[in-house]
């Protein structure tokens, strides 16, 4: 039997972290995951460059059921700190927008950093593991995998939600949670394209592809981004945003054109060019094959400019600024950035994360009901969660 002072589950970057973190406190520290690499999904991430954070990360940018719950976490190891590091490493990066923070070559920078930590700490890594059975007694927890019996004195479940199974994504961390009796909150998928009702599909799948800046809103939460139509529904970060928010059954309100009141550029554009038709002058500034989908669709009625009056430019505009969409579902895990849920955050503490009602175990990152919004908060959570339970387990 192998005896560790800390197993980690999943070697993520929630449990990376907080291996390099307790191998630097001189604990003997061992991270298991059931992939062939580690931090996979860094990787990917970010379209291969890693926004491995937010310059203006704070607790206001997550979900939980508890609001409170990441603050500690995230004011004792902070985006700043993270970014010293990755400056310490001399890893070239960028803000693309809203503060979020790119590799300027590859997420492989992160991960490589990652393992370099690990290996000046001493962390020990093995990979391809599949855990059969975890067991508690004597203040020990026992993990049996390829009939290998290994113990440890803390337990730390970083092991991740269910987006893209694909890529080794288990119900592990829930399954284990539950087993210690510990609440684990209903799971869906966020940070998610919404899907088309199948009459709209027939309608908007021809405009795939089109893209555009708006103000997407669900359930009075409001994202000002990019908005893509997709063959199965809508998607680009204004949705993907909102995603998170949205329930089956409600509407998504999408203003078409958040900088330009439509009223006023018509009523200018009338004045100016009365024998323009409508058509051309809302191609300036909309998608010329939005606006024409929309005409076919007899939501819109091409005429002459000077044909309008203010009761009909007002329509045109009610309908531009606020386009309803209902979603019949989301795409779900497989495309799915993140899992909403999780773990009961009323289960652990926020100084340490460890489980209140089971000594020794702890849990850090997706697998716990915090998820942030798109744009890098996820990985701060991650690296947050992970660093504040390196410091005790
Ligand atoms: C396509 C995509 C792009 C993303 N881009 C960004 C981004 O740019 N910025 C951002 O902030 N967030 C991004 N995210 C979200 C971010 O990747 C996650 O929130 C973050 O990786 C969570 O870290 P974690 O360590 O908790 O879990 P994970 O990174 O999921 O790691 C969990 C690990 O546990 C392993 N595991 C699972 N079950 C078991 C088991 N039973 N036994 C052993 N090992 C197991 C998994 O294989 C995995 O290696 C993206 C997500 C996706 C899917």
């Amino acid at each position: 039997m192998q005896q560790w002072d800390v197993i980690v589950i999943g070697a993520g970057a929630a449990g990376l972290f907080c291996a390099i973190e307790a191998a630097k406190r001189g604990r003997k520290t061992l991270v298991l995951d059931n992939g062939k690499r580690i931090g996979r999904k860094i990787l990917m991430s970010g379209g291969g460059r890693c926004n491995f954070t937010n310059m203006y990360a704070s607790p206001a940018n997550f979900l939980s059921q508890n609001k409170h719950f990441c603050k500690s976490a995230l004011s004792r190891y902070t985006q700043w700190d993270f970014l010293a590091l990755v400056q310490q490493y001399q890893i070239p990066y960028h803000e693309k927008t809203l503060g979020q923070l790119f590799c300027d070559n590859s997420a492989k920078d992160i991960v490589d950093m990652l393992q370099q930590e690990c290996d000046k700490a001493g962390v020990q890594i093995a990979l391809q593991q599949e855990i059969q059975t975890v067991t508690f007694s004597d203040g020990q927890y026992q993990l049996q995998s390829k009939g290998l019996t290994r113990s440890c004195q803390s337990l730390v479940v970083a092991s991740g939600g269910l987006s893209l199974p694909n890529l080794g994504a288990t119900a592990f961390g829930f399954q284990l949670a539950e087993q210690f009796g510990l609440k684990v909150l209903p799971v869906r998928a966020g940070l998610v394209p919404l899907t088309w009702q199948p009459d709209d599909k027939a309608v908007y799948e021809e405009i795939s592809g089109v893209s555009l800046p708006v103000t997407a809103e669900a359930n009075d939460v409001l994202f000002p981004e990019d908005m893509l139509f997709t063959h199965r529904g809508l998607s680009g970060p204004a949705i993907l945003q909102v995603s998170s928010f949205w329930q089956p059954g409600d509407e998504v309100v999408v203003n078409l054109s958040p900088q330009q009141n439509i009223f006023e550029f018509l009523t200018e554009a009338q004045q100016k060019h009365p024998e323009q038709e409508l058509k051309t002058a809302l191609s300036r500034l909309l998608p010329k094959r939005l606006v024409e989908k929309l005409l076919a669709q007899n939501l819109l009625a091409n005429q002459p400019l000077k044909a309008l009056n203010p009761k009909s430019s007002q329509r045109i505009a009610d309908l531009l600024h606020h386009f309803v969409f209902k979603p019949n579902g989301t795409e779900g895990y497989r495309t799915a950035e993140v899992t909403l849920g999780g773990v009961d955050t009323d289960e652990l503490s926020s100084k340490t994360m460890e489980a209140k009602k089971q000594p020794g175990l702890y849990f850090i990152g997706e697998v716990v009901d915090v998820t942030g919004w798109l744009g890098g908060y996820n990985f701060q959570w991650a690296w947050s969660s992970g660093w504040v339970a390196g410091q005790y387990c």
